[in-house]
């Protein structure tokens, strides 16, 4: 108890990782500093689909710690009343029919709330689409965070608690003997216990300053924004080449995938012809108007999985960049903020530190 009440801890970051750390840490009373050179909201975060999933594609140990989050949402959310989260529920036919009900077999095998539907169904759940799915499967559970709200929220709340949020540059770690004992933001220098790396596409350039190497890929992401519409959209629709939600604020969003589309050469071309794509796929959609698009660049390890952990041989500081941070966020401010002030491990994180990049 003595270490949680007196450790300073800088957080390197905004987004919703940074901020999902910063307010687990000062809820159990940690002095924290948050540096972000973006201000509260980060860079990634404010383009991202946020799509709170433990969908296909992943094997059964990343499962468990998506699953693991998205209850960790629910914990969030009843200790912060008024996040903007949606439970809407996903449609999901974006596999061909043996594929779908290969990923329908396996999840429920691992306790997905699936729900094989049929067309007639589909129809039901989202009646705008102009071709519902003959087949299709369908996850109550899954929802959205929308993304910038939700990180402001945190970090509103966590100045609340005592945190302090400072918008700056951060050039580089203070390392002395083998420890970060601070940071050096805008010429000045910012002495700490422990130092959080949570700075997204930004995490490698500053580690390398401590010495330590990152491996990060940032690969780009095209989503499109209609203007606030009426509603459309019940929840997520994940169907081939086209990921789509409305938001809280009534626009509808999406990507040829919702981790983005490709941009292309012309990116403004490949938003309008998605946008069409979007339009198209809706009933009701003839004033649908285009807004704007986005591309963010994800910040995705090189094997695609998270990187939570402390730095073999430095002491003093805690790297958290990942992909999939909008799903994962609740649960790695949890584990994070009691590994930095405990020292315990949650086996989830087993997987995900940065010593298997060494090999
Ligand atoms: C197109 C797209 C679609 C996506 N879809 C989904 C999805 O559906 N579901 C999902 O779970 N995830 C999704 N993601 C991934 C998710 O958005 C990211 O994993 C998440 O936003 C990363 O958050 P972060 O806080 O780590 O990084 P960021 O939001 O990038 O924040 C990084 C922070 O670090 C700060 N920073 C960086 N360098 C410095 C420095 N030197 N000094 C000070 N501050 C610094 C920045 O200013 C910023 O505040 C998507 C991402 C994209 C781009």
């Amino acid at each position: 108890m003595e270490n949680r009440v007196t450790k300073h801890v800088i957080v390197i970051g905004a987004g919703i990782i940074g901020a999902s750390i910063a307010w687990h840490l000062t809820r159990v009373g940690a002095r924290v500093t948050v540096v972000s050179e973006s201000g509260a909201g980060g860079v990634a975060t404010p383009n991202s689909f946020a799509w709170i999933n433990a969908s296909w594609g992943n094997p059964e140990v990343y499962f468990r710690l998506r699953i693991r989050a998205m209850a960790e949402w629910q914990r969030l959310a009843n200790e912060l009343p008024g996040l903007p989260l949606a439970w809407c529920g996903g449609l999901c036919f974006d596999l061909p029919p043996d594929r779908l009900e290969a990923y329908a077999a396996e999840h429920s095998s691992w306790g997905y709330g699936i729900e094989r539907v049929d067309r007639e169904r589909a129809a039901q759940i989202e009646p705008n689409l102009v071709v519902p799915p003959d087949f299709a499967v369908h996850v109550a559970e899954e929802g959205v965070a929308e993304p910038v709200a939700t990180a402001k929220a945190l970090l509103a709340d966590a100045e609340q608690r005592g945190a302090q949020v400072i918008v700056g540059a951060v050039d580089r770690l203070i390392l002395s003997d083998g420890k970060v004992t601070g940071v050096i933001v805008s010429g000045e220098t910012i002495g700490a216990d422990e130092v959080v790396v949570a700075a997204g596409a930004g995490a490698p350039a500053i580690v390398a300053t401590a010495g330590v190497k990152l491996p990060l890929d940032t690969p780009p992401g095209l989503i499109v924004h209609s203007r606030p519409y009426r509603k459309l959209l019940n929840g997520l629709v994940l169907a081939e080449r086209l990921h789509m939600r409305q938001s809280a604020e009534g626009r509808i969003i999406a990507g040829s995938d919702f981790a983005g589309g490709d941009p292309g050469e012309n990116p403004e071309a490949t938003a309008r012809d998605l946008f069409a794509l979007t339009k198209a796929a809706l009933r009701g959609a003839e004033g649908l108007e285009f807004d704007f698009h986005t591309v963010g660049y994800r910040p995705t390890p090189a094997d695609g999985f998270p990187i939570v952990s402390r730095a073999a041989g430095v002491g003093g500081l805690y790297i958290a960049v990942m992909h999939s941070g909008i799903t994962l966020a609740p649960a790695i401010g949890l584990f994070a903020a009691r590994e930095i002030l405990e020292g315990e491990r949650n086996a989830l994180l087993a997987p995900y530190g940065l010593e298997r990049f060494a090999q």
